[in-house]
């Protein structure tokens, strides 16, 4: 018989966990949730790139 173990992460793995952030959109206003590991989130509504605050 084997024996069944739980597989156990190390804490590394979730160093780049992404968390989600709200942004504003500048041309039409619009609360746009982004995940913190989109590079270049863009507005649902018009389109518009979004910019991240450092
Ligand atoms: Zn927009």
């Amino acid at each position: 018989m084997q024996t069944d173990r739980e597989i156990i992460r190390p804490a590394c793995a979730e160093v780049k966990r992404p968390v989600p952030m709200d942004l504003v959109c500048e041309v039409c206003g619009a609360e746009v949730e982004v995940w913190s590991d989109e590079e270049e989130p863009h507005c649902p509504g018009c389109g518009a790139e979004l910019k991240k605050e450092a």
